[in-house]
This record gives C-alpha cells, structure tokens and sequence, in this order.
C-alpha cells in the first residue's frame, strides 16, 4: 500500500501547501482520502481523477471538504471520462445535510460508513473510530488485505485514552499534530506530545505528523514529538507529493 500527501496543513492552505488529502493506492484501488482545499491540484500530478475508485472523507469541516465540489465538477464535466458510473464518496451519516451533498447528478454518489462498520472496497479493508472534535469524525484504520499492511489516520482529535487501542498494529500512524508541545488551553487536535504518547502506547514504530501548523518551524514539532517517544519511534515530516510505501517505511528518513 502507498499514500501520496496531497496536503498536510490543518485549517487553510498556505505556501503553496494544501490542506489534508491522501492518495491511498493498492495494485487495485485508489482511495483519496480527505479532500482538502488545494488537494485536487495536487491530485492531479499524480493520478487521473477519473481513475479514483472512491472517497472516504473524516469529517466535514472545510479543511477536509473544500474540494469535494471541484472534484465533483471534474467528474461531470472533464473530458474523456473513461468509465461509466458515479465516484462513490464514504462520509458519516450523522450530519445530514453534508451527508446528502456528497451526492451530484450521476456523477458522484453519498455512500455511508457508521462506526462499527468493517467496509470493503477493492482490496482494503476499512474500520472507525469516533473520535473527540467539535464535530463528528471517525479515526479511519486501513488494512490492505493483499499485504496485511495497516494504515491508521487519526482523523482530528484531541488527545484521548482509548484511541492508542485503535492505532494499535498500525505499520504508518497518520496523526493531527497541530500544536507545538507549549499550546495551551482548549485543544481540538494533539500536541507533539501527545502524538508522541499515542505512539509509544499503540506500539508503532513509523508516525506521519499531519495537519501541521502554518507558523513556527516544523523540525522543532518533529524533534519534540520524537524527543516524546524518547526517539523510539520514526517521526516523517509530511511534504507535497511526498510518497510512502509501506513496505519500506521504516527505512524512511
Ligand atoms: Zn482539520
Ligand atoms: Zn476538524
């Protein structure tokens, strides 16, 4: 299994640098997962929208949404489409109207995913995990049924208990670190240290930081969250068009 990053900011584009989207590919699917504002540009270099097999989206704030719609006017309206039938776009049932707007003439169609669901699409196997965020997300666990490799994204969440039990197996862990270790206050998404702790107790050796912040220098969020494993674990610092096979992603870095 290998995943391209399309985009790994949190909250808005900046630099150049889109918001959070992955292209998850096997021999025989390709799934975008996150569809965030300037993912389908980045997409685009590397895959033929047209070959999507599917969508699976966390949630529905616009950081992970924003270029749904753009990719939908691709699938109605680009030429040359190769096959028939719509793009199946996954997202949870339980805000209705955003649910319902995955759905675009024949083009794109809304499909569900609940929480104790074990979907299948092509050669994935994919579970949920809700997580804590001002809005409903899942924390999504992908398991390539050809190879057993395992990609667990944790969605955005703040810190809690029972997710390390979810990444638990994980060959690469995806995470929301959106704060530096100093970040006080109300959080929504983890700190260094706290992705760093979630590694340590799911046991993982390979950790993605993602939805990174636009400010600050992100070596220093790297070095804290590896000085946070006590630099047991291997920390990748997300770039555009970055690619990790997970057959060899703990020789990364
Ligand atoms: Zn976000
Ligand atoms: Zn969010």
């Amino acid at each position: 299994m290998k995943v391209t990053v399309l985009g790994y900011y949190g909250g808005y584009p900046d630099n150049g640098i889109a918001t959070s989207g992955y292209l998850i590919q096997t021999e025989k699917f390709n799934l975008l997962l996150d569809c965030g504002s300037g993912v389908l540009l980045e997409l685009e270099k590397h895959l033929n929208p047209y070959n999507l097999d599917a969508v699976l989206l966390s949630h529905y704030h616009s950081d992970h949404i924003a270029d749904v719609g753009v990719l939908q006017h691709y699938w109605q309206l680009a030429p040359n489409k190769p096959k028939e039938g719509p793009l199946s776009i996954y997202g949870h049932t339980e805000d209705e109207e955003h649910f319902n707007a995955l759905n675009w003439f024949d083009d794109t169609v809304a499909k569900p995913y609940h929480e104790d669901d074990v979907l299948t699409l092509g050669d994935l196997e994919i579970t949920f995990k809700k997580t804590q965020h001002p809005v409903v997300t899942f924390a999504i666990k992908i398991k390539d049924k050809t190879t057993n490799q395992v990609l667990v994204y944790t969605g955005d969440t703040r810190y809690f208990e029972d997710l390390a039990s979810f990444c638990e197996g994980a060959d690469l862990l995806m995470t929301d670190t959106n704060f530096y270790d100093d970040k006080e206050g109300q959080k929504w998404h983890m700190t260094s240290e706290e992705t760093g702790k979630l590694a340590l107790d799911a046991n993982v050796n390979n950790v993605l930081i993602s939805h990174l912040p636009q400010y600050g220098d992100l070596d220093d969020l790297k070095k804290q969250t590896e000085m946070a494993t006590n630099n047991s674990v291997n920390v990748i610092l997300p770039k555009t068009g970055m690619v990790i096979d997970l057959k060899d992603v703990k020789s990364l870095n």
